[in-house]
């Protein structure tokens, strides 16, 4: 719309939009509000449509990812958890914790660690995606007890997964970010009922989408009337696995760069699932704050010998203030 558009002139570009069965998303900027069209734009004249009173342009994004691309979102999106902003010209922020959640014990011992060596947000699975049904599958309900209970107690926001729709009610009542887990990256019915909670999604890419495959998935969360999205690469490995890695999974840093210059949204790495290994923390962490992180989201466990999941990843609290002093530097340098 043109920077002095009427609200008169604004619903009626609304209205001639569903009036022909499409939906629209809204975007109020400082000087003009843009107006997103939902649904097959062959359904409407565009030229009629660019000729009412009060339109300034009509332009066809030509990615399937409309709402999610930079053309529809222009500036930097900055997601406020609490006292913590993600994205834009924000320093790295550090979501830390263990794999999963054990007791609250377990969870208060690591989490005030983790906050003394400087990270923002606490993270802590309940609901664990596990391959066997044999291993420890979290401890739901009381799980998300003990994280909002510990991130209370240290003030940190939290983050946690959800794997399936009929837990977002529940989960959302106790944690201020919700996951989605990479294997759920197709999950329509939980995406959906994710972004109508309004609370900011760290939305995982699937290990082996391609990353317009990705994006063309956030759009549901962003039709859905949610952008207070968190992108994050955890590691990719090729579809039905044709050659043997060394590492649990390959963590794809040419997507940092990639999301950031299609989307305006924060993009998180995790650099403890994308490489499986303790010891390729440390030098995946700086990569992905050099190549553009907007933050890490970190596995820790003081005693990995006790941890009932992903032991093998998670990094020892006492390695984390150091970590969060080099990447800081080399942020400092490459954002110069
Ligand atoms: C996790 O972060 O706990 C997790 C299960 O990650 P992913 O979905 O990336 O495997
Ligand atoms: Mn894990």
């Amino acid at each position: 719309m043109k920077p002095g558009a009427s609200p008169k002139e604004m619903t009626r570009v609304l209205k001639t939009i569903r009036s022909s069965g499409l939906k629209t998303d809204t975007m109020f900027g400082e000087f003009q509000n843009v107006i997103g069209i939902i649904g097959d734009e062959k359904k409407i004249d565009l030229e009629f449509l660019g000729s009412l009173p009060g339109v300034q342009e009509v332009i066809t994004i030509q990615v399937p990812y409309r709402l999610v691309s930079r053309s529809y979102i222009r500036r930097d999106v900055i997601v406020k958890v609490g006292d913590v902003k993600i994205g834009g010209e924000n320093p790295p922020v550090y979501i830390a914790g263990p794999c999963s959640i054990e007791s609250y014990e377990q969870l208060h011992r690591i989490g005030k660690k983790v906050k003394d060596a400087g990270a923002h947000v606490l993270r802590g699975g309940a609901y664990k995606p596990r391959t066997s049904i044999h291993s420890f599958q979290g401890l739901g309900i009381t799980g998300l007890k003990h994280l909002k209970d510990v991130g209370k107690d240290l003030s940190m926001p939290t983050v946690t997964e959800i794997r399936s729709e009929f837990d977002v009610k529940t989960v959302a009542k106790y944690a201020d970010i919700l996951q989605i887990g990479a294997r759920n990256m197709y999950n329509q019915d939980l995406l959906e009922a994710c972004a109508k909670t309004k609370k900011p999604i760290l939305f995982k890419r699937g290990f082996s989408a391609q990353i317009d495959e990705y994006l063309s998935f956030a759009e549901r969360i962003a039709a859905h009337g949610n952008k207070q999205l968190l992108l994050c690469e955890r590691g990719i490995t090729p579809l039905g696995g044709s050659f043997k890695p060394a590492t649990r999974f390959t963590l794809d840093l040419n997507a940092v760069p990639l999301l950031k210059k299609e989307t305006p949204f924060p993009v998180i790495v995790d650099p403890s699932h994308g490489t499986g290994r303790r010891d390729l923390i440390l030098p995946m962490s700086k990569a992905s704050i050099a190549c553009g992180a907007h933050g890490l989201m970190i596995e820790v466990h003081d005693r990995p010998e006790e941890a009932l999941s992903d032991a093998a990843q998670a990094l020892d609290p006492q390695e984390l203030p150091g970590l969060i002093k080099s990447c800081n530097e080399i942020y400092r340098v490459a954002s110069r």
